[in-house]
């Protein structure tokens, strides 16, 4: 199993167990072989000395040892988790059970981490899109973009879709938001942001509310932070053409039957930032083969799975006269049950011929 480590003051059971159920059908969209997981811990990093977020770290993977492991699960970054604490848990893991650095990804290079993996969600991210602007006869250049979240999914991604010429013009994090309609210098502000932890204060823009960005008149629209941030009080109000859902589940269902009726197109969580997930099992199976890809080829395949899962989801979509997201469940749970239910001894396929 797979899925991220969250260290946030939201964290619960319940949240872990809805993000973990994300993953299942996430690893099936991107036909990655991992089923879903979750983990966190219910602290507020921000607020914390690196020694206590390491003891933290440590004291989790001490109650955890027994239910991780590289062929248990396998947990990556999330909210608040970086390089550096994959780092700490698989120094801590490897005290208890020997030499494991297959026990999580998102490592850091030099520790065993995978070239291309941290900016992998974004490249992923990106890559969705251009499919989505190509069926359009678009490209980046005649695109604005608005960014909600500005960490390693939301910087990469927006540095990543300036690179190839759209305008940047909006990004929010938690601390307020940041706009020039001109296009932002996103290099200089992922520098200002790493320097500060925030991006309030760049002074390469108009601050505003953070809580704007959602409404901003873009033609697309990037939420890359946390759950719920389109709900039924925003919905009417999104001005994008596109919504490409970076974050987990950032969209609510009322808010999403909203954006369906007002013909939004959206590209669904489970699907938009699978990126990172098979770049982090690119990062297991090069642990366990002790053997290095290099960066080309980890972003060739990445786009080729990243294309691959789209056009499908397209295609279910298509023939099932259905939006996106439903199509990319049905794609998911078509695969997972086909899987299941050859495991063991059915008489039909239930309906399941599931194409691979
Ligand atoms: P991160 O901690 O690096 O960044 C989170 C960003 O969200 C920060 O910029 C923070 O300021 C911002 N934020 C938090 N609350 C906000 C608010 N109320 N308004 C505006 N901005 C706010 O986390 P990340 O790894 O970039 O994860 C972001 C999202 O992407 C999460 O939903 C996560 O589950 C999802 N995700 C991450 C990965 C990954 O590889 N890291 C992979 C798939 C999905």
């Amino acid at each position: 199993m797979k899925g991220g480590l969250r260290f946030h003051p939201s964290m619960d059971e319940d949240h872990a167990a809805a993000l973990a159920s994300l993953m299942t059908w996430k690893t099936a969209v991107v036909d990655v072989p991992f089923g879903g997981a979750k983990g966190g811990i219910d602290c507020d990093p921000h607020k914390m000395s690196d020694k206590d977020l390491s003891l933290i770290t440590r004291l989790y993977v001490e109650q955890m040892k027994d239910v991780i492991g590289p062929a248990i699960d396998i947990p990556a970054p999330d909210v608040n988790t970086d390089g550096k604490v994959m780092s700490w848990i698989m120094d801590e893991y490897s005290k208890y059970k020997g030499f494991s650095p297959g026990v999580v990804t998102g490592k850091p290079l030099h520790l065993f981490g995978s070239e291309g993996r941290e900016e992998a969600t974004g490249r992923g991210v990106m890559d969705v899109l251009a499919e989505a602007l190509n069926d359009r006869d678009q490209d980046f250049p005649d695109i604005t973009v608005a960014v909600q979240g500005f960490g390693n999914v939301g910087g990469n991604a927006a540095r990543l879709i300036a690179e190839r010429g759209a305008r940047i013009i909006a990004v929010a994090d938690h601390t307020g938001g940041i706009t020039n309609p001109k296009g932002l210098d996103i290099p200089a502000l992922i520098t200002w942001s790493t320097e500060h932890g925030e991006i309030k204060n760049f002074t390469g823009g108009e601050p505003f509310e953070s809580a704007e960005i959602i409404t901003w008149d873009a033609d697309v629209l990037i939420p890359a932070a946390l759950e719920a941030a389109i709900t039924e009080d925003n919905a009417a109000e999104v001005r994008a053409k596109i919504v490409v859902e970076a974050a987990n589940a950032p969209t609510t269902p009322a808010a999403d039957a909203i954006l369906n009726d007002r013909g939004i197109f959206v590209i669904p969580d489970i699907l938009a930032n699978a990126g990172g997930v098979t770049v982090s099992y690119f990062e297991w199976a090069q642990n366990i083969q002790r053997f290095r890809w290099e960066l080309d080829r980890i972003n060739n395949e990445l786009g080729k799975t990243m294309r691959k899962a789209y056009r499908a989801v397209c295609d279910t979509a298509q023939q099932e006269q259905i939006d996106m997201r439903t199509a990319a469940f049905v794609l998911a749970i078509r695969r997972v049950g086909q899987a299941a239910l050859s495991r063991v001894y059915v008489s039909t396929d239930h309906g399941l011929g599931a194409q691979r």
